[in-house]
């Protein structure tokens, strides 16, 4: 087996496939070629419906999209699920909002077809961690003000876990948070209280790079109050340089 998981075998394949942050021209050409010839696609709820609409009508579809809050198919089922379709010599196509990698739980379902022995390949896909904010004119980094960017989740029920606050308030450069808009009041504490000024800057951006977009901005100290009634998905670098004459779309 190769670094991508190639293998030689007489069962089905199974690609694992970023399917972009939202604006369906953000699609690689590679996706669309293995939409275009797969047995069945099996989807996450945030992919575009221009991008649902390219899946041939001979292919399965299955809605297996995670939604905070929704009703979703549980991860082992769509492993199992993935797994019992390769074996039946079916060319499958696992399409994943933005990039597999970037808390797509691409690296688990990857996992469970290697250990099966299924054939499997890694499709990356532009993500929303840098789509996003290059579409509301924020580069992620720039070398006059930010030499670094995080992608943290901001999905953390138990604050005690997983992230951590000090290294993130010291960081420089861009922090985005994916998944982090029920928990904004937490990121701004955690944030302040491990030393983040209160005039660092912060965006939220609510579905970035579709023609739904929406740019909040503000700082640590305002920002609450300002994206009062986001909707999501959406995400929020802090600590970012803005470039106003260049925004891609003209939500500020
Ligand atoms: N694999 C995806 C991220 C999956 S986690 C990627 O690479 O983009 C889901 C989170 O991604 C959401 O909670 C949200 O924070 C972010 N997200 C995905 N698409 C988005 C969009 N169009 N606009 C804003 N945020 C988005």
């Amino acid at each position: 087996m190769t670094a991508n998981g190639h293998r030689p075998t007489a069962n089905g394949k199974v690609f694992l496939v970023g399917a972009g942050p939202g604006d369906p021209n953000l699609l690689t050409v590679r996706a669309a070629e293995l939409i275009a010839s797969a047995d069945v696609v099996a989807t996450d709820a945030l992919v575009a419906p221009e991008i649902i609409a390219r899946i041939p009508k001979s292919a399965e579809i299955i809605f297996v999209g995670k939604r905070s809050g929704a009703h979703s198919v549980p991860q082992d089922q769509t492993n199992r699920l993935l797994i019992e379709k390769a074996r039946q010599g079916k060319r499958v196509v696992r399409l994943k909002g933005g990039d597999p990698f970037v808390f797509g739980r691409g690296g688990e379902e990857a996992e469970e077809l290697a250990a099966a022995s299924i054939d499997f390949e890694i499709v990356p896909g532009i993500s929303s961690a840098i789509a996003g904010p290059a579409y509301a004119g924020i580069p992620v980094t720039h070398r006059s003000h930010a030499t670094s960017v995080t992608l943290v989740t901001g999905h953390e029920s138990d604050e005690t876990t997983g992230v951590d606050w000090q290294a993130l308030a010291r960081l420089s450069g861009t922090i985005v948070f994916l998944m982090g808009v029920g928990n904004l009041p937490m990121i701004v504490r955690k944030l302040r209280e491990n030393g983040a000024p209160a005039s660092c800057p912060i965006a939220l951006i609510s579905k970035a790079t579709t023609t739904q977009q929406r740019t909040v901005t503000g700082t640590l100290e305002n920002i609450e109050q300002r994206a009062a009634d986001i909707a999501t998905p959406a995400l929020s670098p802090a600590h970012f340089v803005r470039l106003s004459g260049r925004r891609h779309r003209r939500d500020w």
